[in-house]
């Protein structure tokens, strides 16, 4: 079950790879960006992590609202508000509930992803993190209606995200700083389609 716990074990996990990614991801941030999306996200989850562990929160939703708030709060730019955005959404799905299912966890991931994509206008293969997050979703919905378990629904959804993170080097940005550069922004891996694959994979691991 989606627990507090389970959750704080996710962001755990999270802020881990953050930190052990970060310049991957500024480097993936260097072309078509501001070279700072490595920092941006390293900084934003350890402070999460900070903030859970010195008022935890009883609750899987409270957790994620904290930790959402807390991005919204220390990251700043585009990807602050906007990972903000997924996690608080998310959490406010849950509500009070003190554990739910992995079919309810893929409904509070679907409404923060739907947040995301009100609150930044981008869609499909803009070369955004929506072209990791979206496939991601339907891999987990797929796998939760076949019948699988948890752990296995959400292993496919890491892979699913990794391959469409992969897919956006040839896509030309149409959101965000990339966007300026047109035609240029063809050919390099979108930094935030990177970082989302980082948190469905550390989700995949906690379920593991
Ligand atoms: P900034 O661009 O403000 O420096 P970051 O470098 O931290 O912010 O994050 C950049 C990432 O944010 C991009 O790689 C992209 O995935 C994501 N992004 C930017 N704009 C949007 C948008 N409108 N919708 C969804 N994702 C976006
Ligand atoms: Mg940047
Ligand atoms: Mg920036």
């Amino acid at each position: 079950p989606v627990d507090a716990a389970f959750v704080r074990r996710w962001l755990d996990a999270a802020a881990a790879a953050m930190d052990r990614e970060s310049a991957r991801l500024t480097e993936l941030d260097s072309p078509i960006g501001d070279a700072d999306h490595g920092t941006n996200m390293r900084r934003g989850f350890l402070a999460a992590r900070t903030a859970v562990e010195q008022d935890p929160p009883e609750t899987p939703g409270g957790v994620l609202v904290l930790v959402g708030r807390t991005l919204i709060s220390t990251v700043g730019g585009a990807s602050g508000p906007l990972y903000g955005t997924l996690l608080r959404r998310a959490g406010k799905e849950l509500g009070e509930e003190q554990a739910v299912s992995a079919a309810r966890l893929r409904d509070a991931l679907r409404a923060g992803v739907d947040g995301v994509a009100a609150l930044g206008g981008a869609g499909p293969e803009d070369k955004t993190m929506l072209d990791a997050l979206l496939p991601a979703l339907d891999a987990l919905t797929g796998a939760l209606d076949a019948g699988g378990g948890a752990a296995d629904a959400l292993a496919a959804a890491s892979a699913a995200a990794d391959e469409g993170a992969k897919a956006t080097t040839p896509l030309r940005a149409r959101k965000g700083r990339a966007s300026y550069l047109g035609e240029r922004s063809v050919g390099h891996q979108d930094p935030g389609a990177t970082s989302s694959a980082l948190l469905i994979t550390a989700l995949a691991e906690t379920a593991r």
